[in-house]
């Protein structure tokens, strides 16, 4: 065990590296990165014009190319469950450069395989719904009163919208202004997203409903508003509650909170000095990003002051990071060379949060 968890800080740092695409393997890209799932170590080598690169990171866990969707659940993901439904906040994060698996990581793709035997999730389902499952086949298990309330929003240029609002989507273009939540604090010390549809949910399958109405609203919006959907951040919550009784006969209230988010494209981050009329957009894109990292650099480092306030990112997950809560940051590569530069800013990126 590193030192860090000895102290008491739950991040965890996975890296996980997506298979070459067909467009990859047709034009016979070359391969710079390398994983040793074992050693828990990612190599990135490259000679350019006779300089020769070679840099190897470690990460608490490391899933290359063949990993499926369940292995990395399975092996990273289910702990963190655990400690939700023993009514802690945790949050998961995919960071990493557009097109290398972040959204693929958390909702997954349904449409690439058929559902398996029954109550079994399509092998491409992602870590929302699989977390989705594993909630509810153990509330269903227990014989305990609980509740599962979901929201969903959205974060494009430091500004929220809902993703589940059930307002039609052509209005959003007119009621843009208006749509926009305002994140305000909540006098105990956290904060809330005022106008933030909250669903409450009962089974599984109404949750998957939920991801799928909210992740096609954010591509209409992203189309009719001409956003660029590499620059949001999506924040995909659950919250349980759960009533139990003490051996005394008192009623116990556990609450847990589960945070999903799928971040911007990290090049946003390494290609700030944006061209005109993108400039702000990507100066708060940064903005989110950066901050994230330096709330983790400081929780990790146990400094004093914890930049949260920097950032609405931060401030709405500030009830989730740091102090009894599990933090895990999936950082997602490609294997390519044309990806090399990106690939090499992630890893710095990720092996600073550890
Ligand atoms: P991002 O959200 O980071 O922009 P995507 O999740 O959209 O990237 O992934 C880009 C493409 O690569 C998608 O077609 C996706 O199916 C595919 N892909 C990403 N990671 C994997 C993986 N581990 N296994 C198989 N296909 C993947
Ligand atoms: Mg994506």
């Amino acid at each position: 065990m590193s030192g860090r968890h000895e102290k008491g800080v739950n991040v965890q740092v996975l890296l996980r590296c997506r298979p070459f695409s067909d467009d990859e393997l047709r034009n016979n890209a070359p391969q710079v990165v390398t994983c040793n799932e074992y050693q828990r170590e990612v190599a990135v080598s490259q000679s350019i014009a006779g300089k020769q690169i070679d840099r190897v990171f470690t990460f608490d866990k490391v899933f290359g190319p063949t990993a499926h969707q369940k292995d990395l659940y399975e092996q990273a993901i289910i702990p963190i469950v655990n400690e939700v439904l023993e009514g802690f906040n945790c949050t998961i994060f995919a960071y990493g450069q557009t097109g290398t698996g972040k959204t693929y990581t958390m909702e997954g793709e349904c449409k690439k395989s058929k559902s398996g035997p029954d109550g079994e999730l399509p092998s491409h389902a992602g870590l929302i719904p699989r977390a989705v499952k594993q909630i509810f086949d153990t509330l269903e298990h227990q014989n305990a009163e609980y509740s599962v309330k979901v929201t969903f929003l959205e974060l494009y240029n430091e500004e929220i919208t809902d993703l589940l609002a059930p307002e039609e989507i052509s209005r959003v273009v007119e009621d843009k202004q208006k749509k926009l939540l305002p994140l305000m604090e909540d006098g105990k010390g956290g904060v809330l997203v005022r106008g933030l549809e909250e669903e409450i949910v009962t089974s599984a399958s109404e949750i998957f409903s939920l991801l799928e109405r909210g992740s096609a609203k954010r591509r209409t919006a992203e189309t009719l508003l001409n956003k660029q959907s590499s620059r949001s951040h999506s924040l995909f919550s659950i919250t349980i509650h759960i009533k139990e009784a003490t051996p005394e006969g008192e009623e116990l209230i556990k609450c847990g909170k589960l945070n999903l988010v799928d971040l911007a494209g990290s090049e946003n981050i390494s290609r700030s000095g944006a061209r005109e009329g993108r400039a702000r957009e990507a100066g708060e894109i940064n903005k989110s990003l950066l901050t994230l990292g330096r709330v983790i650099t400081a929780l990790v480092e146990h400094l004093g002051h914890i930049p949260y306030r920097d950032s609405k990112l931060t401030r709405l997950l500030r009830d989730s990071l740091g102090g009894r809560t599990k933090t895990c940051i999936i950082a997602t590569v490609s294997p390519a060379v044309h990806c090399l530069e990106e690939t090499l800013s992630t890893l710095d990126y990720a092996h600073r949060a550890k």
